[in-house]
């Protein structure tokens, strides 16, 4: 029987607008197929360890919350997130969690924030927030049953830029994704996914969600295939309307 090992790192402190649910998504498609999936909460002061673990996930955050993590991350944690993005572990981030894990944060007064710089990306305050229903494509996802089009939720202010170490997520068609202006959403490094979309991003994308699940049983199971069909004929009304609604 495979079985998968999730890590949600700062639950307490990163988990906005519903990004528990990814967790839930990621767990229940994997026992619909019969694998099993424990879920490990880590919070400040205790330690990381990466081999425990098979996916691990950061949600969103506040600066006030960021700002609290911050010393944890570095100091604590940071070597082994680094080790383990290096050696290929899989994460999700979210909005918050996928800033932390760029070099900087640079508040609209102009403070400079010390993030963990694991990932070659940065990100700025800004008085605007970006806030509503978004769209993105990604083409990773695309096969003959998936068009790779994502819809999820923003609600930030900090924009964030991508150096050239990282790749997008995705290309916005609808919302405003990185910083609103050069149409990027989220990042892609190694095996570390971003995206500034919250709670709803696997619940409403099953084909996403089943591409990490596939992507960590692949990297743990060396005779793991495929995942079994499942009917997701409620999942794609949903994921369907939204696209209808938005473009
Ligand atoms: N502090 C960040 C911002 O507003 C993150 C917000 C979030 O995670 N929703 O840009």
């Amino acid at each position: 029987m495979y079985e998968l090992n999730l890590c949600h790192l700062y639950p307490d402190l990163l988990n906005l607008y519903g990004d528990r649910g990814n967790i839930i998504a990621l767990q229940k498609r994997a026992e619909w197929r019969g694998i099993k999936v424990t879920v490990t909460n880590l919070s400040l002061g205790e330690s990381f360890i990466p081999e425990n673990y098979d996916i691990v996930f950061l949600g969103g955050g506040q600066d006030y919350e960021q700002e609290i993590i911050q010393e944890d991350l570095l100091k604590e944690k940071g070597n082994e997130i680094k080790n383990a993005i290096e050696n290929s572990k899989v994460f999700l981030c979210i909005c918050g969690g996928y800033q932390l894990l760029g070099k900087y944060y640079k508040t609209w007064e102009g403070k400079e924030i010390e993030f963990l710089g694991a990932l070659d990306l940065w990100t700025i305050g800004g008085q605007k927030r970006m806030i509503g229903n978004m769209v993105f494509e990604c083409d990773f996802l695309k096969t003959e049953a998936c068009d790779g089009k994502i819809v999820g939720f923003e609600n930030h202010s900090g924009r964030t830029y991508l150096g050239t170490g990282v790749k997008p997520l995705g290309r916005m068609l609808k919302g405003n994704g990185n910083n609103g202006e050069d149409k990027l959403e989220g990042a892609i490094y190694k095996n570390v996914y971003c995206s500034y979309s919250h709670g709803s991003l696997l619940p409403k994308n099953p084909a996403f969600t089943d591409f990490l699940l596939t992507l960590s049983l692949k990297q743990k199971y060396k005779d793991f295939v495929s995942l079994l069909h499942l009917n997701d004929d409620l999942e794609n009304l949903a994921h369907n309307s939204m696209v209808e609604r938005l473009l």
